[in-house]
């Protein structure tokens, strides 16, 4: 069955005019996946991609699987840079034998990166990072090249089911 799953987050911006920080098109989800049968499985989704990459586990090799970006919303105010993603993906009840566990539609421990870039003016050169669920919070990031602080998140991404 086609499940939706929602992603938002907000990052404050602590130099924004500069580095023009700007959320990336790929998105990795941690998902119960039905097609190597296995619970929490890191999925690369990309905007624009009409199918994702399973990473499989030790005895599946990564594949594809039929996730996709149905919505890639962000907005800029008062400093604060948000991002609003719905993933579509397809789910069927399995067991995870290795586990001994039932599948979920938002599986277990729901995990997302997101991925940021921006460009330095000082050295005219672009560079990126990610922010992730699983990071002790805030996390700040700085520019590789100049040092200068970029963004600060402060709240863990959120991760819900929409059907
Ligand atoms: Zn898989
Ligand atoms: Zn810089």
């Amino acid at each position: 069955m086609l499940r939706s799953i929602e992603i938002t987050t907000v990052v404050v911006l602590t130099q924004s005019p500069f580095h023009n920080p700007h959320w990336g098109d790929t998105l990795e989800l941690s998902l119960d996946c039905f097609i190597c049968q296995r619970g929490g499985r890191t999925t690369t989704v990309v905007l624009g991609a009409e199918r994702a990459v399973c990473s499989g586990d030790d005895r599946t090799p990564e594949h594809y699987t039929a996730a996709r970006i149905a919505a890639f919303d962000h907005t800029r105010e008062r400093g604060r840079s948000s991002l609003r993603a719905v993933v579509d993906h397809w789910w069927a009840p399995f067991h995870d034998a290795k586990r001994d566990q039932p599948a979920t539609a938002l599986t277990r421990t729901p995990w997302v990166r997101l991925h940021l870039g921006y460009h330095c003016p000082d050295q005219q050169k672009s560079g990126r990072f990610h922010i992730q669920t699983n990071e002790i919070r805030p996390v700040s990031s700085s520019c590789e090249h100049c040092a200068v602080p970029l963004v600060e998140s402060r709240e863990a991404p959120g991760i819900r089911s929409l059907t």
